[in-house]
């Protein structure tokens, strides 16, 4: 089957042959590809500055963001049947369990010994099948299968908000997402489900099309910070200089939640955050509830906004999609099954 990935030897992204999987235990599903979507740590990993290969191989399958249709499965296997849309959840628990990973919620893994599909020691999607174990998987209704490679970068933003909004006292009612890359936009579209005022901050011109794509789905954007202050702030932009930026944005008892930074020097307004009794938090990965609240946001939310931030493309384009700066389309999908 053709696949794509990272060689560890070469240090090159390749797309090549490899051999097909099987069904391995009772508990397992085989699964077609249909496609796979690229983000940021994508091209993190294919700079070499993150994620490395399963234990003795020097290649690791890229996608970790799939959907497939499942063609074979295990005896023990209940709730899927061939035909069934599929996508994989990204996380595998630590062995033995941490706490979080014992009651299900391997995104909280505390030991730091989990592995995830695609990024750290274990295969991903961009390959013409796969197989996992059926509890690893998430049924996807068919009339969602246009835009369900969507569901996983959606299930990373429905914890986020859902953790923020548990946390702010009273009750927000605005928010502000730094960043019109998927994670942004998304975040930005279920705040509005979630009934709050919702506007999205960038670097973009008001006239590029992610600037308008927002503006379409009724979420206001804006080029620069002045003066705006938002309950909850999600910064979705892997600049620190934004993250920092976010600080400023943020109301009294307001809750901010970091998604995409990484670490860098700078000033944290820890007096204010003090007398505004505000919160900061991190949050990564998701868990089988958030990716439930992503199968029902993705049957609520427009299909012509969610259509409009994919741009498809072939398997055989991957390292262009991986080693370059992010296009004018707000979501690359390559294409596995042709
Ligand atoms: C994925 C998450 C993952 C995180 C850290 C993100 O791109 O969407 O599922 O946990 O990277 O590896």
């Amino acid at each position: 089957m053709r696949l794509a990935g990272l060689d560890y030897q070469r240090r090159e992204v390749v797309v090549r042959d490899g051999p097909e999987p099987s069904l391995g235990g009772a508990d397992e599903v085989l699964f077609r590809v249909q496609e796979s979507g690229i983000c940021g740590s994508d091209r993190e990993l294919a700079a070499f500055r993150h994620g490395y290969p399963p234990p003795g191989e020097d290649f690791l399958i890229l996608g970790h963001e799939a959907l497939g249709q499942v063609i074979a499965v295990g005896s023990a296997v209940s709730g899927l049947a061939c035909g069934d849309w599929v996508v994989p959840m990204v996380r595998r628990p630590c062995h033995p369990a941490c706490d979080p990973c014992a009651r299900g919620r391997r995104d909280l893994c505390s030991s730091g010994r989990y592995t995830e599909t695609g990024i750290f020691g274990r295969h991903g999607y961009l390959r013409e099948y796969a197989s996992d174990a059926a509890s690893d998987l998430v049924r996807v209704p068919a009339g969602l299968a246009s835009c369900a490679v969507l569901m996983e970068p959606l299930s990373v933003v429905e914890k986020a908000i859902e953790t923020a909004l548990r946390i702010h006292q009273p009750g927000a009612r605005t928010a502000l997402v730094l960043g019109a890359g998927p994670i942004g936009i998304l975040a930005a579209l279920v705040l509005s489900l979630r009934g709050l005022e919702a506007s999205v901050y960038s670097l973009e011109p008001p006239d590029h099309p992610r600037a308008r794509l927002a503006e379409r789905a009724g979420v206001r954007y804006h080029d620069r910070l002045d003066g705006i202050r938002a309950d909850i702030v999600i910064e979705a932009t892997g600049s620190p200089a934004a993250a920092f930026a976010g600080f400023g944005a943020l109301a009294s008892l307001g809750v901010y939640c970091i998604l995409g930074s990484p670490n860098s020097t700078g000033e944290v307004p820890f007096t204010e955050l003090m007398r505004h009794n505000q919160t900061v938090f991190g949050s990564v990965n998701a868990g089988p509830e958030a990716f439930a609240a992503a199968v029902r946001d993705l049957a609520r939310l427009d299909r012509d906004i969610l259509g409009g931030m994919i741009q498809r493309s072939s398997l055989a384009a991957v390292r262009q999609t991986v080693t370059t700066s992010p296009s004018a389309a707000v979501k690359i999908v390559h294409v596995v099954a042709e």
